[in-house]
């Protein structure tokens, strides 16, 4: 049997791997497959791309966009995307500029609550355009501030808590037509996680192309439900670990094992797929 897994961060955002780390990871456990997930960025795709060829494993490109539809967060994930493609890389930079002024409203409140970060400890730390809430929390427990980054979630950074900012985000739709202009697959990442179901038929109006059936936070159960919803609506099915790195002693990389039939029903989705421009 060949599997993939086809979520996967590295240092580029908010994982802690290489991109030749995670490729040698991915070698060891004997993965035909792999896609690369930053958030808001594809600027590790070209190495990653070049470790994964050197490893004999098969490479897709992709990222993961925060979007929301009707105040829910979801998160989208675009898979062979033209790593070049303009309008992606104005957005994307966009977005990356959003991250860092939400990284400096969240140091603010974070000192207003009489924690003394800087936001430069965090960027330093992050040491990517791409930073997110978990170089906070990684920051908090390098300087003391914390003990875990579970504790720095739930003191702090977690929905509603009150270091929390909310941050701006692009619709759903948007998102989707933003994948599809760069000739990508427009996946909905993890439902389970962001309790999206409903908006599900909403997206496969707007063009979804697959839903994440499989990942290390749904359950068997929810994995078999997806699948139903996913051959419901004629949806690709795609799967991976969500992998940042390390996770209780052990890289996460290796829990999902993507069954490689749904590697070749996304390419030869893709390769049915014409590009369509975006008006806005
Ligand atoms: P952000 O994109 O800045 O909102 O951060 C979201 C990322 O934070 C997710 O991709 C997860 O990696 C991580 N995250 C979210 N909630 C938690 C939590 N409760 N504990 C640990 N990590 C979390
Ligand atoms: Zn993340
Ligand atoms: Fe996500
Ligand atoms: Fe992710």
């Amino acid at each position: 049997m060949k599997f993939a897994d086809l979520h996967l961060h590295t240092y580029f955002s908010d994982g802690t791997f290489s991109p030749e780390e995670l490729a040698a990871h991915g070698r060891q456990l004997g993965f035909a497959a792999l896609a690369l997930t930053d958030h808001d960025t594809v600027e590790g795709c070209a190495r990653m791309a070049a470790a994964c060829n050197a490893a004999g494993i098969e490479f897709t490109t992709g990222t993961e966009l925060t979007a929301e539809h009707n105040d829910i967060e979801l998160h989208l994930l675009g898979y062979f995307v033209d790593t070049q493609n303009e309008k992606l890389l104005a957005d994307i930079a966009r977005f990356q500029t959003t991250r860092q002024n939400r990284i400096r409203e969240m140091v603010a409140r974070l000192n207003a609550l009489n924690v003394p970060l800087e936001a430069e400890t965090v960027f330093a730390l992050a040491n990517c355009k791409s930073p997110g809430r978990p170089h906070v929390a990684r920051a908090l427990v390098k300087a003391g501030l914390c003990k875990s980054l579970d504790e720095a979630f739930e003191r702090y950074l977690k929905k509603n808590r009150p270091a929390w900012v909310p941050k701006a985000k692009m619709s759903a739709l948007e998102g989707v037509g933003l994948i599809h202009q760069a000739g990508g697959l427009a996946v909905m990442a993890h439902p389970g996680l962001n309790r999206t179901d409903d908006v599900i038929p909403v997206l496969v109006d707007a063009g979804l192309d697959g839903i994440e059936c499989f990942h290390t936070k749904h359950s068997t159960a929810a994995a078999k439900r997806y699948l139903g919803i996913a051959d419901k609506f004629h949806l690709l099915v795609t799967g991976g670990s969500d992998c940042h790195g390390f996770s209780k002693g052990k890289p996460l990389i290796g829990t999902v094992k993507l069954p490689y039939e749904h590697v070749e029903k996304l390419k030869e989705a893709v390769s049915r797929k014409t590009v369509e421009p975006l008006n806005r």
